[in-house]
């Protein structure tokens, strides 16, 4: 009698947080035909080893998957990268491709819980809530310093209009507000709804919120900069919860300084890497960056947290589990696929 072939298809997961093993162990058992462990461990070159044996790794958005990590995890036998998030600028597709490794990713999972959250920041930092609650916690009821603008009647600027940007651009409609918005590519759904699709210059020189939500590319690099905060009109509301680097931070700082901005809220900053997901309440910050901004009573910054909602959790793991079992069994899902091997 011939034997049944039962070897599984090994994913080990890096960089793993209870809230992440939660969701996946709601869909496990779909998937018997996949092992998953887990680590604590980020992935660096010299925690590669790691994952000897398995056919794949699950990394988050934050992971460096530069060419030194990815020839590591392909000495010892991984062939596939599995991204639990919508971004890959964190990984080096030319030298995936290079070594025969197959990079898939979760293209969508809840646009509204990342424009929600950049609703959020942007509510917060306007009606200064993280002031507010510190305040009455004191037993401080003075309204001295609070107060906010109404987002009704105001324009809203939206640079890209992909999924999120959409979800963003509903939002705003919804606090009845104008909505611009500027994208490569125009999005018929966004025209659908109303939006009118201006240049940058008219989305700095015209919009009292700008919410940032395009990828980061060499062209998006530093898009917000000394000579753009220039452009903008006085008291923005500016929020980031697409990548750090679409935000040149020393000239964010020098725009807070001179009183340019209402509030900024920020969900990403550059030098976030080593923050992000870690709990640091007992170190020194060796970085200014993030002291500096915390330091401006009219920013609030939150740690990538966009996407964290349990409806985005879900669709993680669920996605993540059908990409790894489409790619075992020879035909990965083409849409999620950002590197063939
Ligand atoms: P998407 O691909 O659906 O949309 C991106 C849009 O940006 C597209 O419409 C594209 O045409 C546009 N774009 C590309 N280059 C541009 C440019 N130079 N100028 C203006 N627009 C440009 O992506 P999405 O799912 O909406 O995600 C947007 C971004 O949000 C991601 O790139 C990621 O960086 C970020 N994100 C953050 C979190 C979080 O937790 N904070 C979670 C998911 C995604």
């Amino acid at each position: 009698m011939q034997e049944k072939n039962t070897k599984k298809f090994k994913i080990l997961f890096y960089d793993v947080k209870s809230y992440d093993k939660d969701s996946m162990a709601a869909y496990l058992e779909d998937y018997p035909t996949l092992q998953v462990d887990y680590v604590e461990s980020d992935i660096r070159e010299n925690t590669a080893v790691l994952a000897s044996g398995y056919d794949a790794v699950c990394v988050f958005v934050n992971a460096p998957m530069d060419r030194a990590v990815l020839s590591r995890l392909h000495e010892v036998g991984v062939h596939l990268i599995l991204l639990r998030c919508a971004g890959y600028n964190n990984v080096d597709l030319a030298a995936a491709a290079e070594l025969g490794m197959t990079v898939m990713r979760v293209p969508a999972y809840s646009p509204e819980a990342v424009a929600e959250h950049a609703m959020a920041l942007a509510l917060a930092v306007n009606r200064k809530l993280h002031k507010a609650y510190i305040k009455v916690r004191e037993n401080n009821f003075s309204l001295v310093g609070l107060a906010g603008l109404d987002l009704y009647g105001k324009t809203a600027g939206i640079v890209g209009t992909g999924r999120i940007g959409l979800a963003m651009c509903r939002i705003c409609y919804g606090f009845g507000m104008r909505v611009l918005a500027y994208d490569k590519y125009e999005s018929p759904a966004a025209k659908a709804l109303g939006v009118e699709y201006v240049g940058l210059d008219r989305i700095f020189a015209e919009s009292d919120l700008i919410s940032l939500h395009c990828p980061l590319t060499n062209e998006t690099y530093h898009m917000i900069n000394e000579e753009t905060i220039a452009q903008m009109k006085k008291g923005v509301i500016l929020v980031n919860t697409s990548r750090g680097a679409l935000v040149d931070t020393s000239a964010l700082i020098a725009g807070i300084r001179d009183h340019r901005f209402h509030g900024v809220g920020l969900d990403v900053y550059e030098e976030e890497d080593d923050n992000v997901f870690e709990n640091r309440e007992d170190d020194i910050l060796l970085s200014s960056v993030v002291a500096r901004l915390l330091s401006f009573p009219n920013v609030v910054v939150t740690s990538h947290q966009g996407f964290l909602t349990v409806e985005a959790l879900d669709a993680i793991a669920k996605t993540t589990l059908k990409n790894a079992e489409s790619y075992a069994m020879g035909q990965p899902i083409k849409e999620n696929v950002v590197a063939v091997g």
